[in-house]
Parts: structure tokens; C-alpha cells; sequence
């Protein structure tokens, strides 16, 4: 018989300050919420929340779309099930990728045994409408095109209203990411015509991780009705899920949702529409501009040019002869802050600096920047020291 492990007994986390690519600091009001009483997931009273997160997303995404839903599972997952309901085998899907998520997209693609088309464009840079206009010249038989809104891995946005028209005049559905977009800055699903589109709740919403809201067009509800095979993942067909979210659907039995994280995302929502979106995204804009001015002043720099910066994601260069990972290691340990080192071609080479949803307020703005000169200026960095906090209080007032 195994014998029990005394030594392990209730898991108390430390107070982190999240300033990293997420999870961001999650908001106290969302951690009441789930922590409130579980009860059955076809609880009549369950079944009007799953009604009014249906109305909460759609205001979030800004579309009509019936089938807007949270999928049981992070934002990858969200990202699967766009892939897996809308490519069938043999398709031809262009993807453009700009950093590691658009990586990750290929992946799908061909594990359905489909063809990836990649239109690249350099780590730190948009997408390049261009290129997307040549690769769907060249390929004709493309159905779908597929890009990220807020690449996460290094802070740049692209345009997804010039993308989705390009994809839209040759003929092809989009799937979008806007995992770090959603919340942080401008994401319009009718306006901008986009086919299917999935998030997380860790980023921009300052939920707690493990939900992928996801939202679909009735032309890309059109195409997974009329698919030729089965989608090939039984949990996220969206055929099945329709039955347990779908309008007056009769709620059957598909997957007991996460009843509890479902109670985080409904009041996450409700503290984005008490905002509103567009203060929610000036919110965003301003704070980053408060950052910046702080981290210009220190010396250091931005690596994605300004008018594709995403303001809730901000790549920093790391100085001369820094141990860039010391760095991070002393301002959890030190002040429990978190902030995010670089991924890919990016990796060694930038800190990742969230200022995410809840998360993207002035205290911790001059936190990070007070916290960062202080171990930057005690290491020995090529900085100037000690302005940095009375840059971004110049910034802000
Ligand atoms: C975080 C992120 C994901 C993945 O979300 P998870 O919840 O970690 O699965 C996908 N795409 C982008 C752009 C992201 O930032």
C-alpha cells in the first residue's frame, strides 16, 4: 500500500504581481465569483447564465453571431476547434506567421492532413497584406486564410480588417486569434467580416486561464454543417457542442461545462461591459504610453515599430551584458513581480512586459518601472537609473 505524504498539505500560492504574456492578474471580483456554490451544469439557473454569456461574448467580439461560445479548455483549444471544424483534409489553408502562434497554426493544419501555405513576415512586424494578396494569387485552390490578430510572442498587431478583406475577395473563410487582442484593443467580428475567431480568458479579460471564447459566422457554420468527414476531435465538433450551447438548444448532455470557471468568465464580462470597450482599449493605450515613456527614459527600446505596438503586450530590448534571466528571476523573488522573457527568434533578446486587462493600471506601471531600475542599477546595467518612474508620472498627468 502506498503510504501518505505528510509533507504535503494545503497549497498556498504567493501574491504575484502578473506583468508577463498572461495569465494576468486576475481580477478579486472574478475569484469571489467562483469561488461561489457549484451546482448542476442543467441547472435551470446554470442554463440562464450559459444564455447571458452568449449576450456578454457577443458584445465582447462585436458580432451577431449565434454561435459565440466559451469552448471548456484554453485558448489552444480554441484555436483547435476553429481548425478542426472548418479544414477537412486535402484542403489548402494559407497561414501568416509573424511569430510563435502562427507556428502553431501550421501544426493544426497539417495534423488535419491538410497543406499549410506559409506567408512569412519577420518576428516583431505585422503581417504584410501583400504578401497575402500573392499567396492567394498563387493558390488558388486555398479555402481558408489564417493569421494572428495580437501576436503574443512578440507584441505586434496586425491589421485583421485589411487581411479578412483580401481573403474574403478571393473567396476564402478566416480564422483569426485574438487571444491577446480580445479586451486590450479594437477586435470587430461583423464589422471586419471574420469567419471564425477564438480567445483566452487569461490575457485582456483578467479571468482566470482554462476558457477559449469563440465566435462564428454563419458562412463558417454553413461550411462545418456541410463538411464531407467528421471532424476528427469528438470534443470540439462543433455539431456536438451546438446541442449543449446552441440557440434553444434542448441543453443535452455533451461534457459537464467548468461550472465554476464559467461563474469567473460571466463576471469577467460583466466588469468589461460596466467599462465599456472603447474605455477598456483607451485604457489599454494610455497605460502603455505611460510605460514606454518610463522605459525610453531608462534607454532601452521597443522592438516592434510604433503603429503595429500592441499597447497590452510590449517586447522591451535587453540591455548590454544583462543575465536577462537574473532579471526576472529577481523581481519574483525580490518583489513578486512577473514579467516575460523572449519566445522563439525573440528568445534572450527581449523581456515581454504585460499590461493586460485588470492588470494595466498606473500602480503597476511604476512598480515595474521602479522595481526594474532598481535591479537593473544594483546589476550593474548600461541604463540611466532613477528617471524612469518620473517619466511615466510625466506621461500620465
Ligand atoms: C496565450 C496565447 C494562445 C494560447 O492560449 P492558452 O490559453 O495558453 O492555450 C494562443 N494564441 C496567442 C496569440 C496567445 O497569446
Amino acid at each position: 500500500m502506498m503510504t501518505t505524504n505528510k509533507t504535503i498539505s494545503t497549497f498556498i500560492p504567493p501574491v504575484r504581481t502578473l506583468m508577463g504574456p498572461g495569465p494576468s492578474d486576475v481580477h478579486p471580483r472574478i475569484l469571489n465569483a467562483m469561488a461561489r456554490s457549484t451546482i448542476g451544469h442543467l441547472d435551470p439557473e446554470f442554463v440562464a447564465l450559459m444564455d447571458e454569456m452568449k449576450t456578454l461574448l457577443q458584445y465582447a467580439f462585436q458580432t451577431k453571431n449565434e454561435l459565440t461560445i466559451p469552448v471548456s479548455a484554453p485558448g489552444s483549444a480554441g484555436m483547435e476547434t476553429c481548425f478542426v471544424n472548418l479544414i477537412e483534409p486535402g484542403d489548402t489553408v494559407i497561414v501568416c506567421q509573424n511569430g510563435v502562434f502562427g507556428g502553431r497554426m501550421k501544426e493544426n493544419v497539417e495534423r488535419i492532413g491538410a497543406t499549410a501555405i506559409m506567408v512569412e513576415d519577420e518576428w516583431g512586424m505585422p503581417v504584410d497584406p501583400n504578401k497575402l494578396e500573392e499567396a492567394l494569387k498563387a493558390h488558388p485552390e486555398a479555402s481558408t486564410v489564417a493569421f494572428v490578430h495580437a501576436e503574443t510572442s512578440t507584441g505586434a498587431q496586425s491589421d485583421a480588417a485589411a487581411l479578412v478583406k483580401i481573403a474574403h475577395a478571393h473567396d476564402c473563410l478566416t480564422i483569426v486569434d485574438a487571444v491577446t487582442s480580445l479586451g486590450g484593443t479594437p477586435v470587430k467580428v461583423d464589422e471586419w467580416g471574420i469567419d471564425a475567431i477564438y480567445s483566452g480568458t487569461q490575457k485582456c479579460l483578467s479571468c482566470t486561464p482554462g476558457l477559449s471564447p469563440v465566435s462564428f459566422s454563419d458562412a463558417a457554420v454553413e461550411r462545418i454543417k456541410n463538411r464531407k468527414t467528421a471532424v476528427q476531435s469528438w470534443f470540439l465538433d462543433l455539431n456536438l457542442v451546438m446541442g449543449y450551447w446552441g440557440a434553444g438548444a434542448k441543453r443535452a448532455y455533451h461534457h459537464t461545462a467548468p461550472v465554476n470557471g464559467l461563474y469567473g468568465l460571466h463576471e469577467a464580462l460583466v466588469i468589461l461591459q460596466e467599462e465599456g470597450l472603447e474605455n477598456a482599449w483607451a485604457r489599454h493605450q494610455s497605460n502603455h504610453l505611460a510605460l514606454r515613456a518610463g522605459i525610453e527614459a531608462m534607454g532601452l527600446s521597443f522592438v516592434v515599430p510604433e503603429a503595429a505596438r500592441l499597447p497590452q503586450l510590449n517586447a522591451v530590448t535587453i540591455p548590454d551584458g544583462v543575465d536577462e534571466a537574473a532579471v526576472r528571476g529577481r523581481l519574483l523573488n525580490d518583489f513578486n513581480l512577473e514579467i516575460g522573457a523572449g519566445l522563439g527568434a525573440l528568445a534572450g533578446k527581449v523581456w515581454r512586459i504585460g499590461l493586460m486587462g485588470h492588470a494595466s493600471n498606473a500602480k503597476n506601471i511604476m512598480f515595474c518601472l521602479g522595481t526594474l531600475d532598481t535591479v537593473l542599477t544594483d546589476m550593474g546595467a548600461p541604463i540611466k537609473n532613477g528617471v524612469a518612474v518620473a517619466a511615466a508620472q510625466a506621461a500620465m498627468s
